[in-house]
């Protein structure tokens, strides 16, 4: 019997942490397994090159699985460079290599569990699914090979064994079967395909397997469709693709490649509306693949949607959702990098700090948003067909984090504007400015029509000015973050000074103001609180009221925070405008003069018609209604 020889401390404990894993991502262990063979693999090819005794081509290498169901044992084999004696006691007794897995104290283990799921830890995963691992081994030029045993912490065997050929072959024999965990399933060669395809679909190098196959006996009987008539025989089969697509040239694939691509690993029925293969090279080397889908996925816009990107080392999946390599506002572009420069062995808190990761992530984020820029400027159509799907991701882009990030997208924006009620971007709007034009202006509300009729925007139109109609409730919020765009300010129809009126049209109204100082006080007085001000308006043509706004919140803001139950009220301070040409103010005017009562009824309904023409809600429409109706009863 060969000497039992114990574990290093540490080792010792990943190696429990792994036995009574709960973590259900346990399959994980297969892809490490066949992670290292290929890496042995790689190393015995790379001495072929120079090395003529090593007597290989590179298309004998191969990685094998075997699984019998008899003894539930699982074999990863390859024909790598194998390990000697001491390679074996060195690498699998103490964990030296797996630089990512750092200890934290006790308290910590729950997270620990979670980097194993997430990323692995190399060999010893194999005891999440194995009662005992056999690593029989032959190195390259050896004459002996070894094989060394371990069934957990209690430590572990190497002893001489046979084995013809130089390389490795992993034995797991799979833990029984309990009332919730299923071992079995990876004796099943359906199972360890998809898993294969799942984690290790690119690996350079063949991996092999006898594939349980059905078919029907030869002598089977006409009418005999019972299991009698079939037999189950093997099928050698590849079970990887080998060569991943983004890794291939470019110029060797068609848009079919990639839109089969995408459909396939996404599982979207429809072409991506662009896909961006690109290969980089500098400070940090990776090769990526990214698509923009036609549409949102059906849960793109609820909690359960996670962004990201997967993260493959050479070919090798690290995880499938690395959210770190896409900004919020690109969250529905999908896809995948290859670094060579990021470790297989990673952990999820340092690929947070991964310097290597954040280069990365800076670059797809341009890459990303040139690609757009190049579909809003040569293909208008298929822009705005992309903005119908996600603009409105961007503008929350463009307004989270009080705006942090408004710069990086905000030529990527498209708003209807009063122009033939098109899409334009900022650029194209300030381009088209007026010569006197100080601003340039918003409008807000449900929808166009009603944003159309707004009485603050009748004159601004009919002056010939372009406004931008704001429909989503997050638009004007974006407008506060970018507060000017190439130097001209955002000013919304209802805030205030428009900057339209010639200096003779302000001393005018300054003059009104003047003359009827008594009157629009009184009116402040008559709507008790509910206005800061009453004021001789500027921007009206056929209206006799508007509502405008002063301070932080606007109208519109008032309407969208008090939606959600969960807000604190807000109201905006509301300024009561009346269009000195229209009758009404010279009825006002009259009424001022001989009947107060009447005068400061007639303000009530002014006021709350403009309310209403603003789509907002009064505060008494049973008072309203019936101050109307006396008034049509007279
Ligand atoms: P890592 O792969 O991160 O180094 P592992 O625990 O998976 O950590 O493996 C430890 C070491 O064991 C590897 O670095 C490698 O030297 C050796 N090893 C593992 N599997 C094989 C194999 N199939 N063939 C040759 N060497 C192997």
């Amino acid at each position: 019997m060969a000497e039992t020889k114990q574990f290093k401390a540490e080792s010792k404990r990943l190696l429990d942490m792994m036995i009574n894993s709960i973590y259900t991502h346990r399959e994980i262990f297969i892809r490490e397994l066949i992670s290292n063979a290929s890496d042995a693999i790689d190393k015995l090819y790379f001495k072929s090159l120079t090395d003529d005794t090593v007597g290989m081509n590179k298309d004998d290498f191969e990685i094998r699985l075997t699984a019998d169901k008899d003894t539930r044992i699982l074999t990863v084999s390859d024909n790598g460079i194998g390990m000697n004696e001491e390679e074996l006691e060195n690498n699998l007794g103490i964990i030296a290599n797996s630089g990512s897995f750092k200890f934290k104290n006790e308290n910590e283990k729950n997270e620990d569990v979670d980097i194993i799921g997430q990323f692995g830890v190399g060999f010893y995963s194999a005891f999440m699914v194995a009662k005992e691992v056999e690593v029989r081994s032959k190195a390259f030029g050896a004459d002996k090979a070894y094989a060394w045993r371990s069934s957990g912490v209690d430590g572990y065997t190497i002893e001489e064994c046979d084995k013809e050929k130089v390389g490795t072959e992993i034995r797991l024999t799979l833990k029984e079967d309990t009332e919730t965990e299923n071992y079995s399933e990876f004796l099943d060669s359906y199972h360890l395909k998809e898993l294969v395809k799942k984690y290790s679909d690119y690996i350079r190098f063949p991996i092999k397997m006898d594939v349980e196959k059905s078919r029907r006996k030869t002598d089977a009987a006409d009418d005999d469709y019972s299991d009698n008539a079939y037999e189950t025989y093997y099928e050698n089969e590849t079970l990887n693709s080998m060569v991943p697509l983004w890794r291939r040239n470019k110029n060797e694939l068609k848009p079919e490649d990639y839109n089969n691509f995408y459909k396939d690993k996404y599982y979207d029925y429809n072409d991506p509306l662009k896909y961006i293969h690109s290969k980089i090279e500098g400070t940090v080397t990776y090769d990526s693949l990214l698509f923009i889908p036609s549409q949102p996925p059906f849960n793109f816009y609820s909690k359960d949607y996670e962004k990201g990107l997967q993260l493959y080392s050479s070919g090798v999946l690290i995880t499938d959702k690395c959210a770190d390599l896409l900004p919020d506002y690109f969250s529905f572009v999908r896809g995948l990098v290859d670094s060579a420069d990021i470790s297989l062995n990673i952990s999820r808190e340092m690929l947070q700090h991964d310097h290597q990761l954040k280069t990365i992530a800076r670059s797809i984020e341009k890459t990303i948003k040139n690609e757009l820029k190049k579909l809003l400027n040569n293909n208008r159509e298929e822009y705005e067909k992309f903005w119908k799907a996600f603009g409105i991701q961007i503008k929350f882009g463009c307004y989270d984090n009080y705006g942090r990030d408004c710069d990086a997208v905000k030529d990527l924006l498209l708003f209807t504007s009063s122009a033939e009620k098109k899409l334009v971007t900022l650029d194209e709007y300030v381009d088209r400015m007026k010569e006197d034009q100080k601003y340039i202006y918003y409008a807000a509300g449900d929808n166009v029509n009603m944003i159309e009729s707004l009485p603050q925007t009748e004159l601004l139109r009919d002056k010939g000015y372009e406004i931008l109609y704001l429909t989503d409730s997050v638009d004007e919020f974006v407008m506060k973050v970018l507060m000017r765009y190439k130097e001209k300010e955002f000013r919304s129809v209802s805030e205030g000074d428009l900057g339209i009126d010639t200096e003779e049209e302000k001393e005018e109204t300054k003059k009104l103001a003047e003359e009827n100082k008594d009157m629009l006080t009184l009116i402040k007085e008559a709507l008790d609180g509910k206005i800061k001000e009453a004021k001789i308006s500027d921007k009206l043509k056929s209206h006799p009221v508007c509502i405008s706004s002063v301070g932080r919140i606007s109208l519109e803001m008032e309407k969208v925070l008090n939606q959600n139950p969960q807000n604190e009220k807000v109201t905006s301070e509301k300024v009561l405008e009346l269009n000195p040409d229209h009758k009404i103010f010279s009825v006002m005017q009259k009424l001022f003069n001989e009947d107060k009562e009447k005068f400061k009824t007639y303000a009530s309904i002014l006021y709350d018609q403009a309310l209403l023409i603003e789509g907002m809600s009064i505060e008494d429409p049973v008072g309203f209604s019936n101050k109307v109706c006396a008034l049509m009863s007279e």
